[in-house]
Parts: structure tokens; C-alpha cells; sequence
């Protein structure tokens, strides 16, 4: 894989584009966030020193035997149930025959054609409606080490800490029809495994990597293109730029009287291209059979039942219920709902008050803001559920106005263990709505601006915010607008 051998493609598309319709499949290789590998002990963490995490087994030694390990198997029957797939309950591993340096046993362990979880659907919302992604499976499989070519110029180094790390991947039907489907579905693949908690989606990391299978046919076809595998898609901007670049090219390519070979390509994203990896061998013979060290494995219906039992509420049901349960418009729903971590914040708060759309006007207001200035994520608020509730219950009773507890109270409280009513004495904010108190500032208004009385009398009753905003300068932002405006109107006639 020559970089020099990169095909530069223009990215415009001819006239005749229009007369294509794209087809995508993609494959999602999700890493598992088990403590250890997928058959032995050694921890399965990203990272370490290189080749620190390696026992006999992971190194493939003769005469080690292997053991599934049930956390990751768990793990994928989750994500089989969040996505609807007919979990299959008599499952064993087959062993897939090839050579390759960061492969130490010579085949990779993997389910082929026995998917421990078949079909299944993927729900996504687009520019042109919404759609279920149709599944055709979710396998288990052992991931493969790391080539490390750049860091010497003879010789390639080769690090196995990621060989035997717990995988499932993700197939697709061909059933994606735009870029902007295949960016969508990859944003909801990676939502849902962080969402359930069965991988960390980090992208750059490689915890979730993404192969995209790209054809392309004359509107109305039947019968599907060959296709092009695109691989090395490490963000899912890149996914979408990637599967523009192989549409633009394929069509560039029919559209000039020739034919598209069957081909793995990678994308180039320093230079925004793809360039061919290697034509698509002649069908590759892998030499399938059942691993006879791992014994293939039984799931009862409970034990399956169980772990859908345990699943939380997944992010489509969450926001339904957010919206009939508690009055949420679909946008406000959609916004807590984008990371697990914020709905279960939503929650905490929405045991302690009932003022929902207020706990959604915090969140995605001051909280938001004062996360993306710190780089922070909502896990990591300093916040507690309870303290923001008596913060928005102090506004509802007038206590205090939401400028004052957003901009005062609130970076107060990150910071102590104090009560919002107990920060706002001690700032000195909480606002007076005793009509005695407030009368003295409410005649000093009025008296202030006899002309303004005059025309009030007269009708002009616009003027009133004229003496409520009087009212607050003279009490220092502390008076109750809303008993001042009644006292005015009193007063005033
Ligand atoms: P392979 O054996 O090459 O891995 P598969 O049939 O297993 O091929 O399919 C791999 C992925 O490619 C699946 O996501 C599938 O939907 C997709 N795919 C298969 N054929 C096409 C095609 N002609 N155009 C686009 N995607 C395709
Ligand atoms: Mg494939």
C-alpha cells in the first residue's frame, strides 16, 4: 500500500450524476469495554506499553487453551437487543486461516457464519425522514495486534497488547442510499454502544472503527454494483467524505465508458482521497472450521431475558417518555437525550422538581456553557441533582432572578458544598417581594418622574417598564418585578 499509488479524484461530479443512486453497507468493529481479553485474562485496556499485555495465550504458545470470556458474550446480546436482532442461542467460534505479523496464532477466532445476534434494525432521523437500518448481523471476534510501520525505517514493529481484545461488528444490509444516511447511522451506532455502556466509541482510539462498502447503479436497478471497501475511516466526518469521494469516482468512471474493479481502498484524509489497497482477491480461502479448544456455548432464554431486563431505557424510548411524561417539546427531548450522561442528569434533577422545562433551560444553558469553557464533560459536574432543584425552586419562588442565579449563584456552587438559598444571603441577591420593603423604592419611582405619571394616566401604559426597571436601579436589582409591577399598577391607577 504505496501512497504514491493514490488516484486523485476530482471531487465534482459530471452531468450525468444524476442518473446514479448510491448503495452503502457498513461494518462497525466496536471494541468491548470487558476488564479482560476475549479468551484469557490479560487486561484488554487501550494503551499500556507495548507488549506488557500478553500471556501465553494471547501469544498463540502451543498447547494453551482458551476460555470465552462471558462478560464480552453479555455484552453482545445487549447490543443485539438494542438493536432488535434475533439473539441465536447455540453459538460456537470458528477459526478464520491467514497469515499476518500482528496475528501471533495464524487465524483470527471469529463467529463467520454463525452471528450470535441475526438481522436486526437501526433507527435513524435525516434530512429526508426517518429510516431503519436493516441489520444483517453482530458477531463476536477477537481483534487483531498493531504494524507499527513509521516508527523505524527498515522494519516494522508489532505490538499484540490489542490482540484478543473483544470486538463485535456491525453489518449492514447494502441499504443505505446517501453519505449523509451512512453519517447518521455511525452517529447513532456510536450513541447507542456508549449509551448501554458496551464500548467507549472513542473513534480515534480505534475502539469503533468503520469500513464502508460503496457501490453504485442506475436509478431503478435492481440488481446492486460492484462494490468498493473503503477502510481507515477514523471519524465519522471521514466516513461521509470518504463515501462522497468513492461515489464521485465510480461515477467519473462508468460515466468515461469503464468498469469498477472490486477493490479494498483506504482513505488518505491528509490529502482527502482514497487509494487502492489491494484489487479484491480472487475469493480468498480462509479454511473455516470450529475451533475444537473453545467449546461452543448454550444461552438459555432467561439468561438472555435477563440482560434486556437490565438494559436501560434506550435513547428513542427515553425521549418518547420524556415528551408524554413530561411535556418536553421533541427538540428539548432530542437535546437530553444525546449522551447518556445528560438524560441521567435530567433525571436526578426531575426526582428533586417537577419544573421540567427548567431543568432543561439549565442544562442546556448555563450548564452546558460553563462545560464546553472547561473542557468538561457532564459526568463531571460538580453539581449535585439536588442542589440545582432548590436553585430552580429559589426562582420559582421569586427568591432570586434567573440572571442572577445563573451568573452569581451558579459558579458559586461548582465550587462549595453550600445551598443555593444559604449563597444567595451570603451575595446578598435574594430579592425583596415584601410590598412594605419595596413601597419605599416603588413612591420614590413614581415621584421621581411626574411627567411619566401624567402620561400613564393618560394611557400610555407601556411606561410601566420604565418604572419597574426605576424600581430595580433603586434596589440595586433586588426587587420582585413582578410584585413591583402589581404595586405599580396600584399606585399608579
Ligand atoms: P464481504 O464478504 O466482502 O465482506 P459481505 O457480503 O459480507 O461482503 O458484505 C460486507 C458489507 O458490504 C455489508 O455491509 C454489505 O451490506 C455490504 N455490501 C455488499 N455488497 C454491496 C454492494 N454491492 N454495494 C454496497 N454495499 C455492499
Ligand atoms: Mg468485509
Amino acid at each position: 500500500m504505496d501512497k504514491k499509488d493514490a488516484t486523485v479524484i476530482s471531487s465534482s461530479i459530471g452531468v450525468g450524476a444524476d442518473k446514479y443512486e448510491a448503495v452503502i453497507g457498513l461494518e462497525i468493529h466496536a471494541q468491548l469495554q470487558t476488564a479482560s481479553k476475549l479468551f484469557c485474562g490479560d487486561s484488554a485496556a487501550f494503551g499500556g506499553a507495548p507488549n506488557t499485555h500478553i500471556s501465553a495465550i494471547t501469544m498463540g504458545h502451543p498447547g494453551t487453551l482458551p476460555k470465552t470470556n462471558k462478560k464480552a458474550v453479555e455484552y453482545a446480546i445487549k447490543m443485539g437487543i438494542a438493536c432488535n436482532c434475533e439473539i441465536v442461542k447455540d453459538n460456537y467460534f470458528a477459526r478464520k486461516n491467514y497469515f499476518y505479523p500482528d496475528l501471533p496464532k495464524g487465524y483470527q477466532t471469529s463467529q463467520h457464519t454463525t452471528p450470535i445476534c441475526k438481522g436486526g434494525t437501526v433507527h435513524i432521523s435525516t434530512s429526508l425522514g426517518e429510516k431503519e437500518v436493516e441489520l444483517n448481523r453482530i458477531h463476536l471476534e477477537e481483534d487483531a495486534g498493531k504494524s507499527i510501520h513509521d516508527l523505524h525505517d527498515d522494519y516494522t514493529c508489532v505490538d499484540l497488547n490489542r490482540a484478543g481484545v473483544p470486538l463485535i461488528e456491525i453489518v449492514t444490509e447494502p441499504c443505505l442510499y446517501s453519505s449523509e444516511e451512512a453519517y447518521q447511522y455511525v452517529t447513532e451506532i456510536r450513541k447507542l454502544v456508549q449509551w448501554i455502556g458496551v464500548c467507549d466509541g472513542n473513534m480515534e482510539e480505534g475502539s469503533l472503527r468503520c469500513d464502508a462498502n460503496v457501490s453504485i447503479r442506475l436509478k431503478g436497478e435492481k440488481r446492486l454494483g460492484t462494490k468498493v471497501e473503503v477502510k481507515n475511516l477514523n471519524s465519522i466526518r471521514n466516513v461521509k467524505k470518504a463515501i462522497d469521494l468513492e461515489i464521485a469516482r465510480m461515477i467519473e468512471i462508468v460515466e468515461k465508458g469503464g468498469s469498477i474493479v472490486q477493490q479494498t481502498r483506504s482513505y488518505d484524509a491528509d490529502n482527502d482521497t482514497t487509494f487502492s489497497m489491494r484489487d479484491k482477491e480472487e475469493a480468498n480461502d480462509y479454511r473455516y472450521f470450529a475451533c475444537p479448544d473453545l467449546s461452543p456455548f448454550h444461552l438459555t432464554k432467561e439468561f438472555i431475558e435477563s440482560i434486556g431486563a437490565a438494559l436501560p431505557k434506550l435513547p428513542k424510548q427515553l425521549m418518547a417518555s420524556y415528551q408524554q411524561d413530561f411535556g418536553l417539546n421533541a427538540y428539548d427531548a432530542s437535546q437530553l437525550c444525546d449522551e447518556k450522561d445528560t438524560a441521567d442528569f435530567f433525571n436526578a434533577v426531575a426526582k428533586e422538581t417537577t419544573n421540567y422545562k427548567a431543568i432543561v433551560n439549565w442544562i442546556t444553558g448555563p450548564v452546558k456553557q460553563y462545560l464546553n469553557d472547561n473542557n468538561l464533560s457532564i459526568g463531571q459536574l460538580n453539581l449535585p441533582a439536588k442542589t440545582l432543584a432548590s436553585l430552580i425552586q429559589l426562582i420559582n419562588d421569586g427568591k432570586v432572578n434567573f440572571s442572577v442565579a445563573a451568573t452569581k449563584i451558579f459558579p458559586l456552587l461548582l465550587q462549595t458544598d453550600k445551598q443555593p438559598l444559604q449563597v444567595a444571603e451570603e451575595l446578598n441577591v435574594l430579592q425583596v417581594s415584601d410590598t412594605n420593603e419595596l413601597e419605599g423604592w416603588v413612591d420614590e419611582a413614581i415621584s421621581k418622574m411626574p411627567d411619566k405619571v401624567t402620561e400613564y394616566k393618560k394611557g400610555k401604559k407601556g411606561l410601566i417598564g420604565l418604572f419597574v426597571g426605576e424600581v430595580k436601579k433603586l434596589s440595586k436589582g433586588k426587587a420582585d418585578p413582578k410584585v413591583v409591577t402589581e404595586l405599580l399598577q396600584k399606585k399608579l391607577g
